[in-house]
């Protein structure tokens, strides 16, 4: 397995394999990888010949009051989980790299309906940075399919929706959210969690499976039922939003439906949690 920094030389070696008609798989990462991240190269594993992962902490998706100093960086710990999953190239460029000119960056900005809600709201100019660097990683690496967790579901519409407006040439492949044996989503920030924060976290996942619960008994007035499973959110968290949208188009709903996306994030200290289920 090769680590490459450097966007010449990942582009000669996509070459190579284009001309043997190899298919390219790419699993987009921050790094300090887990068995979620892994869950995505594996099915990447199974549906291309060349897996790529690219490992990089973006700045442009932090607002200056966020973690991208403290955000964790384990790239040896990474290697050995992509070498044991048979990744062919981890990508990680440093910012300069991918950010030569870094104060006049052309921004891909996601339509406003996919921004002003959910994490949009408090994440002002996540999307952009997330779309921007999303859309430079598929220019660089021109993958076949690309490998996306439904953990972040407002993120995966919004690549989703970019792809399509953009005509960009691959196939976005959505992944199941891997939670540990207790149900606690699996993420990079759980490392900021104490062990009593954590057992507090598993509350998120327990306002999501009420809300399940509640539907499968053909409650359908999302109100009521958002209404009534946010008071099993542990006290020690703040809600920051529990809501409920079209899984695919983020509108809002006029009753829970299937395919209905419920969301939650919710801040305990300094840490923000977020989580969701789709009908
Ligand atoms: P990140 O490194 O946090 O940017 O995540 C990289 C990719 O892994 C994104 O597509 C995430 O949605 C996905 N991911 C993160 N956590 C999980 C999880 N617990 N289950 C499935 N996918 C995940």
């Amino acid at each position: 397995m090769q680590i490459i920094s450097n966007i010449n030389e990942i582009r000669k070696i996509v070459k190579k394999w284009q001309k043997n008609d190899e298919t390219i798989g790419l699993v987009p990462t921050m790094g300090a990888l887990h068995l979620g991240h892994e869950s995505l190269v594996k099915k990447a594993k199974t549906q291309s010949s060349k897996v790529i992962v690219s490992i990089f902490v973006n700045p442009i998706q932090f607002a200056p009051n966020e973690d991208f100093e403290k955000y964790p960086r384990t790239l040896e710990k990474d290697s050995i989980i992509c070498q044991d999953n048979n990744v062919d190239v981890i990508f990680a460029p440093n910012a300069n790299e991918m950010y030569a000119d870094k104060n006049n960056l052309t921004i891909i900005v996601p339509p406003k309906n996919y921004q002003n809600k959910l994490c949009g709201l408090s994440r002002n100019g996540h999307f952009d940075g997330v779309a921007t660097v999303v859309a430079k990683l598929f220019n660089i690496i021109h993958p076949d399919k690309a490998f996306f967790g439904q953990k972040d579901a407002q993120q995966l519409a919004i690549i989703k929706k970019m792809v399509l407006d953009l005509n960009m040439p691959v196939e976005i492949v959505s992944c199941p959210i891997i939670r540990d044996e207790n149900g606690l989503a699996l993420s990079s920030r759980n490392s900021y969690l104490s062990a009593e924060q954590k057992i507090k976290a598993l509350s998120l996942n327990k306002v999501l499976q009420k809300i399940k619960e509640m539907y499968e008994k053909n409650e359908t007035n999302h109100e009521k039922v958002l209404k009534r499973a946010s008071i099993l959110l542990d006290e020690a968290f703040d809600m920051e939003y529990l809501e409920a949208y079209d899984a695919n188009t983020l509108e809002k709903i006029e009753k829970l439906r299937n395919n209905t996306l419920i969301a939650i994030a919710a801040k305990i200290g300094n840490v923000r949690l977020i989580d969701n289920i789709i009908l």
